[in-house]
């Protein structure tokens, strides 16, 4: 007789309450969390244009769902995240 148990695996976290969520792309699940503009008091570096993203603009924050470390947060552009996938490293867009 086995007395192994089933065990439950952990359920997952609830999803918080706020405006966080979840994307799939090519490279992993990301969070996604909105900026309105009136919430940034400091201006970040979007990664998708190297391009500053002022106090005031709204933008979104993104960090894998898998590894949600603040220093995996980074701060985007709306367009520059929808269209991070077409600016693949060593691609040229023509024109
Ligand atoms: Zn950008």
């Amino acid at each position: 007789m086995s007395p192994r148990r089933t065990r439950r695996p952990p359920e997952p976290a609830p999803r918080p309450p706020g405006p966080e969520r979840l994307e799939s792309w090519p490279d992993g699940e990301w969070v996604i969390r909105p900026v309105p503009g009136a919430a940034t008091a400091k201006t970040y570096r979007c990664p998708g244009c190297d391009q500053e993203i002022p106090p005031g603009m709204p933008h979104l924050v993104a960090w894998p769902s898998l590894d949600p470390g603040p220093a995996e947060r980074r701060h985007w552009h709306r367009p520059c995240w929808q269209r991070r996938m077409q600016r693949r490293p060593g691609r040229r867009v023509g024109r």
